[in-house]
């Protein structure tokens, strides 16, 4: 039987990655809605490619060329962000594929749950803004989701057949990013190009600084806070630079699971199209005696402080993870628009951390407001840079 699916962000790495394993996985899937942000070449050629019911460009300014280029094809096109929102609001698929980037993934995950649809979640923002929220959703509308984040998709994997209240912690394995061994004092002159030059993953602008930062892995720690119900001293870091084990699970009597796996997220995203089947693929086996060595290390929080704020939002809670991760995108954004230093980016996320007002449960509506209050509050700052 086909699974219908939708693809939220396809021009995207993850999304160009899900369109790739779906080409190789014949006849399994009928893609049924594409939406880009504003990459209309790509988005012309996919929907000629796979034909689907609908495509949306959120960016509007490209509408009349879409229209042009797609006026002998039956599809319907969508623009802006309410486009966006219209799809993941609709049921008449199996599956939605979120790859979309940053806060903005948060509204779709949350609308396509409560439409009863399940989700291969490639956004961590969903859970790292709204996890409580979303799980109260899950509960009502028996929708599931599937982590795509490598790690999570480890945990995941490791989890298979086990039971929740043995799990004594999770590990979630880090590269340790492009400056895991620079000398901090050269940190405030990291330039652009240095931050996004990542070691192992090939992934998205946004989520490459976080790496280089170490946000996304705090981002992460918060995720499996929500994603598999754990208590914030139940989730540790630990620093893998070659990236193989891509997380374990510790139980009770101290024995320990890892998932292992050549760095690739089509890996991640192949295991969340065809759960619970480990489909036949194509790529690289992971060759372990040609790697020959695995090594660990502690997380730097001094270099990377902005793991600690990931943590520190946690233990506070309510709105608190929803304002860093809304900083976070913003300073990031602002990096890569070369407005702010790199060392400036934990700096002001801890300011709108600091200067937010704690919403201890809070609603879509309220996270959709406090997401423009934390935009205004971090470019005033990165307008005083
Ligand atoms: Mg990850």
């Amino acid at each position: 039987m086909t699974k219908k699916i939708s693809i939220l962000g396809s021009t995207g790495s993850i999304g160009v990655n899900t369109l790739n394993v779906i080409d190789t996985l014949q006849d399994q899937f009928d893609i049924v809605y594409l939406s880009t942000f504003q990459n209309k070449e790509l988005i012309i050629e996919q929907a000629k490619k796979y034909q689907p019911k609908s495509v949306v460009i959120v960016d509007d300014s490209h509408a009349e060329d879409i229209q042009n280029a797609l006026e002998k094809e039956n599809i319907e096109i969508l623009f802006g962000r309410d486009g966006l929102l219209e799809i993941s609001k609709r049921d008449d698929v199996d599956l939605v594929m979120n790859g979309l980037v940053g806060s903005a993934g948060m509204e779709p995950t949350i609308n396509s749950l409560k439409a009863g649809v399940d989700v291969a979640l490639s956004n961590k923002e969903s859970m790292v803004m709204a996890g409580d929220l979303i799980n109260n959703i899950i509960l009502e509308s028996g929708a599931k989701i599937y982590p795509v984040d490598s790690e999570h998709s480890a945990i995941w994997q490791c989890l298979v057949g086990e039971n929740i209240k043995d799990i004594k912690r999770i590990i979630l394995t880090g590269s340790g990013g492009p400056f895991r061994t620079r000398d901090i004092n050269t940190f405030s002159e990291i330039s652009l190009k240095e931050a996004l030059n990542h070691p192992n993953w090939s992934m998205g602008n946004k989520i490459t600084i976080d790496s280089a930062t170490m946000m996304n892995k705090g981002l992460e720690v918060i995720e499996a806070r929500w994603l598999f119900n754990l208590e914030i001293d139940q989730i540790d870091i630990l620093i893998h630079p070659q990236s193989i084990i891509h997380s374990m699970v510790e139980f009770n009597d101290r024995s320990i699971k890892a998932q292992l796996g050549i760095p690739d997220m089509k890996i991640p995203i192949q295991y969340a199209l065809t759960y619970p089947s480990h489909s036949l693929a194509e790529w690289d086996e992971l060759d372990l005696a040609k790697i020959g060595k695995l090594t660990f290390e502690e997380k730097d929080i001094e270099k990377f402080p902005c793991i600690e704020l990931a943590y520190e939002s946690l233990r506070i809670g309510g709105s608190a993870p929803a304002v860093l991760n809304v900083a976070n995108d913003n300073a990031v954004y602002s990096f890569l628009n070369k407005r702010i230093k790199f060392t400036d980016i934990p700096n002001i996320i801890e300011k709108a951390c600091n200067a937010h007002d704690l919403v201890l449960q809070p609603s879509l509506e309220e996270l959709l407001e406090l997401e423009l209050w934390t935009y205004e509050f971090v470019m005033k700052e990165v307008n005083k840079k």
